[in-house]
């Protein structure tokens, strides 16, 4: 199957029948809906998920017509969220957001933008924080899932696309090695890609906890949650003293190799076992499968990126793939598997704090031209870089910060570290406004409440975890009385004094500006329009042209750095911000199932799906509960020293005794969140979400 024909199906809304993605996570999948007296959906063949649908794509027609979806704008009025009309609530919000400025200055207002957000409301959302708010506060929760792995890459490759190939190009892979991923829950039709490599007994899964994704594995290795950079130097240990290093791709490709290595050399595989736990011999047999391998892979995902050595340990993976010759090379490679449905998309056009359209710097004074001159202001009135996502949820209410906050699609309520400190700091807000389509926790504390349209209710455009452009249309209608999110920006950007023409509503008319404002980015899709990909093009950014075809495949001549060359990055082992003592003894360790996404706020709404895991649950060692006095399905209590949480006992034998897991999908007491560790990367500003220390004792319902 070729790629462009893969994605020429047909569509007609005439007879009911759209073909869609899914509005989940960033593998995108192909799906038809099915409109009519039912709204249905069916799986639709498309290469990265070849007719395959998990159960969250299956169920997720049923979101579009749920009794919890959101109908009319709300407002608090004497501390109740009451109805009221779109032009009394935009009214509202624009007059509170010119009072704040006009009292503490143009940074008193912030935005909060979302990895599921379209492309085109990305770009929209950060346009109007810098021209119609004039403030340089905005991050999204992006920060929180895919900044270490871009910050690793684009220093090493001069870009960041998460996959910077065809996911079916694994299919040809005699060995994988997957980083802390867990595809087989989290994404998985994901995995049939795998299938050549596993057959093949090339499958490496790195991952503290013996997933159903390790299940499959030719080799787990299970290193001690906070060590996989200590693993990582081991492998690349080993694989130079078994005599693997490419010694003409170094040569040709590369620079920098002699001083990782002059770190690497000290972590011989015997050391590294004794950080990691991981047997030497394993680290050795990692190492060979990759180097003996005629095509292979190395792949990263949060389990090993959301550290507060996040950054640094993706470098250390990628040194491994550098040494080895892989990434840039036909049939092998290095790439980062993106979580959020549009976690590519998301993180290149301007919703960072310090990002411009087209992947673009804003502290860079050619990029501050040119998105001005697109954008027909003076490039002096854009503000410079803001506050990273917890930097700026955690100054909310305080001296010189943000005295309001808009948020849109995101539930930093839940999906926050350390969320009683967020939840506190919301509520020392002046304005709180979220954008949402139930009343999801955040939405529950908000002044202001504005229902949007979801995925099947209006046009955008999604970049898949290839970097693959996808076209997302309009299917139903949404229900009456709600608006989509560019609707709600071009209306206060309007009310904000804005001429009418700067937010334009129309998705395809966004999308048309967004071109101008990437090309010559890195990220640069001055070439895709909506009616090449209405005719089924596969385009992979970048697409520097009408008539340019796309890039499926980066790298393959030259890297991004103005030589050609990748960078190797020295780095060594610190190991986690916090280390497990006498009162917090275990590691925690948070992640997600396969019937829930993110912070759960969509499909805790779809009844198949929360029936199958309907609360929070933590998973220990038999003998850690017992220790405990808890035994399955008691309702134990896990502390850490950021907060208290509950949850329901599974006894998992295949654990290790000093770990602990837990689904952050959970609201109010049972959020993981509670406990986590907003220790930040230096680099990405990525929290410590996957370790931190903790206790667990039986649920005494004591506070
Ligand atoms: S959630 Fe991800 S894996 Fe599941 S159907 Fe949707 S896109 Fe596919």
């Amino acid at each position: 199957m070729t790629l462009a024909a893969a994605a020429t199906h047909p569509t007609d809304p005439a007879a009911g029948q759209v073909d869609t993605h899914c509005p989940y996570c960033a593998l995108q999948c192909g799906m038809t809906l099915r409109t009519g007296a039912r709204t249905a959906i069916a799986p639709r063949e498309f290469p990265t998920n070849a007719g395959g649908l998990c159960q969250k794509g299956w169920t997720a027609a049923a979101l579009l017509d749920s009794p919890a979806r959101l109908t009319t704008p709300l407002v608090r009025v004497a501390g109740e969220l009451r109805p009221a009309s779109w032009d009394d609530a935009l009214d509202l919000v624009a007059g509170r957001l010119r009072d704040l400025q006009a009292a503490h200055g143009p940074d008193a207002v912030a935005i909060f933008g979302g990895g599921g957000l379209t492309n085109e409301k990305a770009y929209l959302l950060g346009k109007f924080a810098r021209v119609a708010l004039g403030t340089s506060q905005i991050d999204y929760n992006g920060r929180f899932c895919m900044s270490a792995a871009a910050a690793a890459g684009g220093r090493a490759f001069g870009a960041d696309r998460g996959l910077p190939f065809p996911l079916t190009d694994l299919a040809g892979a005699d060995a994988v090695l997957l980083a802390g991923a867990n595809p087989a829950e989290t994404m998985p039709p994901f995995v049939q890609h795998l299938r050549g490599a596993a057959a093949k007994g090339g499958l490496v899964v790195v991952d503290p906890r013996r997933t159903p994704t390790a299940e499959q594995a030719s080799l787990h290795l299970a290193p001690v949650p906070g060590t996989d950079l200590a693993l990582a130097l081991g492998i690349l240990h080993a694989a130079v003293a078994d005599g693997h290093l490419r010694q003409s791709y170094l040569d040709e490709r590369t620079t920098g190799f002699a001083a990782v290595w002059r770190i690497a050399a000290a972590y011989w595989p015997e050391r590294v076992e004794r950080i990691t736990g991981v047997a030497a011999a394993d680290q050795r047999r990692a190492a060979d499968l990759l180097a003996r391998a005629r095509n292979a892979y190395v792949l990263t995902a949060r389990g090993t990126e959301q550290h507060a050595t996040g950054t640094d340990t993706v470098s250390a993976w990628i040194n491994l793939a550098l040494a080895l010759g892989l990434p840039g090379t036909p049939g092998s490679g290095f790439g980062c598997l993106t979580g959020q449905g549009n976690g590519q998309g998301g993180r290149e056009h301007g919703q960072k704090a310090d990002q411009l359209p087209g992947y673009r710097r804003i502290d860079d004074p050619a990029a501050r031209e040119h998105v001005a001159r697109v954008w027909g202001v003076p490039a002096a009135s854009l503000p410079g870089p803001g506050r990273s996502a917890y930097e700026l949820l955690d100054a909310l209410g305080t001296e010189g910060g943000p005295r309001a906050l808009l948020v849109f699609g995101s539930n930093v309520t839940v999906s926050a570290p350390r969320s009683a400190h967020v939840t506190e700091r919301l509520s020392g807000l002046d304005l709180l406004v979220t954008a949402d389509l139930v009343l999801s926790e955040t939405s529950a504390t908000a002044d202001v409440v504005l229902p949007v349209t979801q995925w099947a209710e209006e046009d955008g455009t999604m970049t898949n975890l290839e970097g693959r452009v996808l076209l997302r249309r309009k299917a139903v209608d949404p229900p009456e009385g709600v608006r989509t999110d560019l609707e709600v920006l071009s209306a206060l950007a309007g009310r904000l004094g804005q001429p009418e023409d700067r937010f334009p509503a129309d998705p395809e008319t966004v999308f048309t500006e967004l071109r101008a404002a990437s090309a010559g980015g890195i990220a640069d899709y001055s070439g895709v329009s909506y009616g090449r990909l209405r005719a089924g093009e596969a385009l992979y950014w970048p697409v520097p042209g009408d008539d340019h075809p796309g890039t499926p495949r980066m790298f393959l001549d030259a890297f991004a750095h103005p030589d050609g060359r990748a960078r190797f990055v020295p780095v060594t082992h610190t190991g986690p911000a916090e280390v497990p003592d006498a009162e917090f003894p275990l590691r925690a360790v948070t992640g997600r199932v396969l019937q829930h996404y993110q912070s759960g706020a969509q499909t805790r709404a779809i009844g198949e799906l929360a029936a199958v895991v309907p609360e929070a649950f933590v998973e220990l060692h038999p003998d850690t509960a017992a220790r405990a006095g808890l035994a399955e399905g008691d309702l134990a209590r896990v502390a850490s020293r950021r907060g208290v949480m509950r949850a329901r006992v599974r006894c998992v034998g295949s654990l290790r005794p000093d770990v602990l897991f837990l689904p952050f999908h959970f609201p109010d007491r049972q959020r993981a969140n509670l406990l986590t560790n907003p220790a930040l990367d230096p680099v990405s500003r990525m929290p410590e979400f996957k370790v931190c220390a903790v206790r667990v004792t039986k649920e005494d319902g004591a506070a």
